[in-house]
């Protein structure tokens, strides 16, 4: 789960992580009392996307980057104006860009050094990693690109925690000293118990700042949290915004599906990820391109199975619908009738090939035969991929 950079800037606060003082507008009106409620100096105005890249990003009517730095509040309001109810793409949305709800209203700071620093999980260590660098700013992947050596990589043991000899090694690397060092044992340690506080994943700080008068500031951050600890951190679980995801996968994570939207147009419904990929793979050799991956997994209901066909079916590019169920554990005939019940409330009219095998799979063959539903039986799934792409390209 991600947040947007305003909310990562109240856990910054609660956490005692320095960050410039802002405050969340979702129309120009409130964008105007944001800016005189900041004012003093020049003004931040920011695009809030679950994407990075917004400084150098364009919106789709052509107004450029979503971040911009404006002298008074008149203009912070004039140009969340131009920004609310726009798309804005950069090179993490992806072409289609995201919609700008709301715009963070902060206050600017003169900046001397821009900094980069994010504490990770890393998976070959299995342990917090924090990975540090002088050459913060927009770049970033370009350096992790071309000069990989310009990031240092701290693992932190995950039972001692991140030690004080650490925190200064990490400081000096940064050309952080004197005062600034203080400050900087401050915010790393902040930044650490947050992450293992709030079961994160990452937590990125790009820029993290050194401002002309000696501060240090966090400037932009992006969380990441681990799913699998949702259920014991009920405020990052209200801070989640649904209207930033993928409505598919919104609907299919109510009811417990592991589904990926992709841009194809053969849906798959697999119990199992790894049959899943593995649809997926033979779907493209056989010279088709898959809609998305789904894993019913393996204790599915008939009701998950039916919420899984329609949410395949609400996708207006599917053309063709391929079932591969391998009953090791899951019940044949579960699926078969979840098929047919969903096959019936939402008046199926595209090709759909079922391939079932294991565990019950008379009962389900039996099930499905009987329900007059028109459908095309294949023995294996090599039969099956070349059944339902030949379909699908029948049809069009
Ligand atoms: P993104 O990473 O999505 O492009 P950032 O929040 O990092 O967005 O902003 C891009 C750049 O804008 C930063 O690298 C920094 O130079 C500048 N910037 C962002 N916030 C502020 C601020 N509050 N004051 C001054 N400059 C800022
Ligand atoms: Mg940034």
């Amino acid at each position: 789960m991600n947040i947007h950079e305003y909310q990562a800037r109240e856990l910054f606060e609660k956490f005692g992580v320095a960050s410039s003082r802002g405050k969340v507008a979702g129309t120009v009106e409130e964008a105007l009392a944001a800016g005189k409620a900041a004012a003093g100096g020049k003004i931040a105005v920011k695009a809030q996307i679950h994407a990075g890249g917004r400084g150098k990003g364009t919106f789709t009517n052509g107004f450029k980057g979503g971040v911009h730095i404006v002298d008074t509040p008149e203009e912070a309001a004039e140009i969340a104006g131009k920004m609310l109810g726009q798309t804005l793409v950069t090179h993490q949305t992806g072409p289609e860009g995201k919609l700008v709800s709301k715009v963070l209203i902060a206050e600017a700071v003169d900046i001397s050094r821009e900094l980069y620093l994010a504490i990770l999980l890393d998976r070959q260590t299995s342990a917090p990693v924090i990975i540090a660098s002088t050459e913060g700013g927009m770049d970033i992947e370009e350096v992790a690109a071309h000069s990989p050596e310009k990031l240092m990589h701290e693992p932190v043991h995950p039972l001692l925690g991140l030690q004080g000899y650490q925190i200064r090694k990490i400081a000096k690397a940064l050309g952080l000293t004197g005062p600034l060092a203080s400050q900087a044992g401050k915010l790393f340690t902040a930044m650490y118990k947050l992450f293992l506080d709030r079961d994160c994943s990452q937590i990125e700080v790009n820029p993290l700042v050194v401002t002309p008068d000696g501060r240090l500031l966090a400037l932009d951050a992006k969380f990441n949290f681990d799913d699998n600890a949702l259920y014991r951190q009920p405020d990052i679980v209200a801070m989640r915004d649904k209207t930033e995801e993928d409505p598919r996968e919104v609907a299919a994570s109510e009811y417990s599906l592991n589904y990926i939207g992709l841009d194809g147009n053969i849906a798959c419904l697999v119990n199992g990820a790894g049959l899943a990929m593995a649809t997926m793979d033979i779907i493209q050799y056989a010279g088709g391109s898959p809609a998305n991956f789904l894993d019913v997994g393996g204790g599915a209901t008939q009701e998950q199975v039916a919420a899984a066909f329609k949410i395949i079916l609400g996708d207006q590019n599917v053309k063709g619908i391929l079932v591969n169920i391998f009953g090791g554990i899951m019940d044949c005939n579960v699926i078969a009738t979840g098929i047919i019940a969903a096959a019936k409330e939402t008046n199926i009219t595209i090709p759909l090939v079922v391939r079932l095998e294991g565990n019950n799979v008379a009962a389900g063959k039996k099930t499905l035969a009987e329900s007059g539903l028109s459908l095309t039986g294949a023995d294996d799934l090599a039969d099956a991929a070349q059944k339902v792409v030949a379909a699908v390209k029948k049809a069009a």
